[in-house]
């Protein structure tokens, strides 16, 4: 009881001593964070305000706006635009004893300028009637025996960028060009809608193999009837590289370089690492924690084990220029 009374007396010290405030713009599109804000609004009496949009139009935002920004983080959904706007001087390196302990080097800034909160497998769901052998690897992907199967959305989005980007990590340009160019002859269709459009096309015979994000299977299985019924239709297969493992994507989160509240946006950033956080984004959200000991959604658990690629965000974010250079010239629409 005084140890709980102390904790909170400290909290609510340190909330006032700092501003009872910290801003938020956010790329993250998921109805489950709203939930994390109350209870991070909750366990400490800080108020968090969001602004959410795409990130491309958030970190526009944040330039135009430029020390007067009152963003204090930034939080994007994929490897990519963290690293853009880290480019851009949007961040500043913070120290956190918390994050810095629990977040490995693969999923964040060496000057600590910005975390990965979670973490998000590139997966293949495989119409059940198809058959495939058990191991994948993405380079078979581009295989002919696979010709007018491979469902893919947009090489404008950018979770196929940061996938060219692991690609073109692992095997090069010129394999990975040549890789793209082998998928885009097996598209069942030219690329259009979203992830969770390409599973409700293979569960409707357009093609047999979709590439996907993890959660969105998760979010699908928890939808209406049909797509329901999608999930119950499919395979989850987890790819791997010839020499890796499956991609990986983040949702990663910095403080921003003129925040006003900077201790209240590492609070809130090392509140998304939390255990307990961190335990809703995989029970709600169904993505994978990105700190050790945090539990995983029995659904996301009961699709195999990951065995995560070792190619860092920063890497991703590095080649992502150069990948979607790669996909134009491979015709990836
Ligand atoms: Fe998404």
């Amino acid at each position: 009881m005084f140890k709980k009374l102390t904790l909170s007396a400290i909290v609510l010290a340190s909330s006032l001593i700092a501003g009872s405030e910290v801003n938020v713009y956010s790329s993250r599109h998921y109805d489950t964070d709203k939930e994390l804000y109350k209870m991070f609004e909750k366990k400490t009496g800080i108020k968090v305000n969001v602004i959410q949009a795409k990130a491309d139009a958030l970190i526009k935002r944040m330039e135009s706006e430029g020390t007067k920004s009152p963003a204090d983080v930034l939080i994007t959904v994929d490897a990519a635009r963290i690293f853009k706007a880290q480019q851009k001087g949007l961040f500043q390196p913070i120290k956190s004893d918390y994050l810095e302990k629990n977040i490995p080097a693969q999923f964040k800034d060496k000057d600590n300028r910005w975390f990965a909160v979670t973490k998000r497998a590139r997966v293949i769901a495989v119409r059940k009637d198809v058959k495939m052998p058990k191991e994948v690897f993405y380079e078979d992907l581009a295989d002919p025996k696979y010709k007018g199967q491979i469902m893919v959305r947009s090489s404008s989005n950018v979770y196929n960028q940061s996938l060219m980007a692991a690609v073109i990590a692992h095997n090069g340009v010129e394999k990975a060009t040549q890789w793209a160019k082998g998928v885009v002859a097996n598209m069942a269709r030219n690329p259009k809608g979203s992830d969770r459009d390409q599973a409700r096309g293979v569960a409707n015979k357009i093609g047999s193999i979709a590439i996907m994000n993890t959660y969105y299977i998760g979010k699908l299985a928890n939808g209406k009837a049909s797509d329901k019924d999608v999930v119950k239709n499919v395979n989850i297969i987890f790819p791997k590289f010839k020499d890796g493992g499956t991609h990986v994507n983040v949702s990663a989160a910095g403080v921003t370089k003129h925040a006003k509240n900077k201790e209240n946006g590492i609070k809130f950033i090392e509140f998304l690492a939390s255990k307990e956080a961190q335990s809703l984004f995989a029970k709600a959200n169904y993505e994978y924690p990105i700190i050790k000991d945090a539990e995983i959604s029995p659904l996301v658990a009961s699709w195999g084990a990951l065995n995560q690629d070792n190619v860092s965000i920063n890497k991703l974010g590095e080649e992502n220029a150069a990948a979607v250079k790669a996909l134009d010239v491979a015709g990836w629409k």
